[in-house]
């Protein structure tokens, strides 16, 4: 896991800018992406002075607010908002789903269905997915 893939910028004389938030020079350190893909805005950083002015816009917040830029990073060994890519599958139970399977002639889906398709296809078909139960 390459959590450290965005860090802050090493200093370098010269490397601080002025704070977004409270406007002092050189005490704003800028967040970088070690693979040189992505160029934050300015303001992704962090201040020095974090007792009297605490600013901190960390890169997780800038993809929060730019979800779109999460799929334009090719690599996507980060442990940012892709999280759901790694669930394992989940069902419902059989015996909660046959529970379900009552009061269609309340059901707006199969009432649908067999106004396009008859209702003596969908009953057949219903009935299929009885067999297919795990
Ligand atoms: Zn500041």
């Amino acid at each position: 896991m390459t959590s450290h893939r965005f860090h802050l910028q090493k200093y370098v004389p010269g490397s601080k800018t002025a704070c977004p938030k409270c406007g002092r020079k050189a005490c704003f350190v800028r967040y970088v992406d070690e693979q040189g893909e992505v160029v934050f805005p300015e303001d992704v950083g962090r201040c020095d002075h974090e007792e009297s002015c605490g600013y901190h816009r960390t890169p997780r917040d800038f993809f929060n607010d730019n979800p779109g830029m999460v799929g334009q990073i090719e690599n996507q060994n980060i442990h940012y908002p892709q999280v759901a890519r790694s669930l394992a599958p989940s069902f419902i139970d059989g015996s909660i789903v046959a529970k379900t399977q009552c009061g269609y002639g309340r059901n707006p889906l199969y009432r649908y269905f067999c106004s396009v398709f008859g209702k003596e296809e969908i009953d057949r078909l219903f009935s299929l997915q009885d067999k297919y139960m795990i």
